[in-house]
């Protein structure tokens, strides 16, 4: 199984990301998390890293490739992956195909979760108060959802024009986003 998850800040990628992965089986590769690893421990690019994601701002196509692509390539080996937040990219999209064609390997589908900007602020907002993220702040949260629609959405017509998007209401309890997702699932063939 390899699957990606589309979807602007608080649509609940994670979530679902994590619910995909123990269902399948396959690595959760979350992109945001990976990075923020790095940036915690230090140094030179860790700074650069946390300096990026502190300001909503898209971490460089490079950087982001240099951490993804060794976990991408080990857990393909390994009978697939649930990407999270990667790619974020026009370029990212088209490094990560060349990637899977390097690995003689196919994505299966790539699911956007799509919910207004009003329920995903809130969502961010209240998390805020419980998480320790520095971008779950007001004005940081609103340049992350234009990141999004600016950047980020250009990948749901790329994904659509290859056959394999499945676009989920996120605007519903989590129960009812994943049934969704695996009805969208269902009708893919993820066997090959
Ligand atoms: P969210 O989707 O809620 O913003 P993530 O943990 O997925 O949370 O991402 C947090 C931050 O990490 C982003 O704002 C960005 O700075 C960085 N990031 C994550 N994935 C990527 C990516 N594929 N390309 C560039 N930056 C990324």
């Amino acid at each position: 199984m390899r699957l990606l998850l589309l979807a602007p800040p608080g649509a609940g990628k994670g979530t679902q990301g994590a619910r995909l992965a123990a269902w399948s089986g396959v690595r959760h590769i979350a992109a945001g998390d990976l990075l923020r690893a790095v940036a915690r421990a230090g140094m030179g690019l860790g700074r650069e890293i946390a300096a990026y994601q502190a300001r909503g701002d898209l971490v460089p196509d490079q950087i982001v490739l240099d951490a993804l692509i060794p976990a991408v390539t080990a857990a393909a080996a390994r009978g697939g992956f649930i990407l999270d937040g990667f790619p974020r990219t026009l370029a990212q999209a088209t490094a990560a195909a060349e990637l899977a064609a390097r690995l003689g390997v196919t994505l299966h589908a790539a699911i956007y979760l799509h919910a207004p900007e009003a329920v995903l602020t809130q969502r961010l907002l209240d998390r805020a108060s419980q998480g320790d993220r520095t971008d779950d702040k007001a004005e940081v949260i609103r340049h992350r959802l234009q990141v999004f629609a600016e950047t980020t959405g250009a990948l749901v017509p790329y994904y659509s024009e290859r056959g394999i998007l499945v676009t989920v209401n996120a605007d519903q309890p989590p129960d009812s986003v994943a049934a969704d997702i695996q009805a969208g699932l269902s009708g893919l063939d993820v066997t090959s």
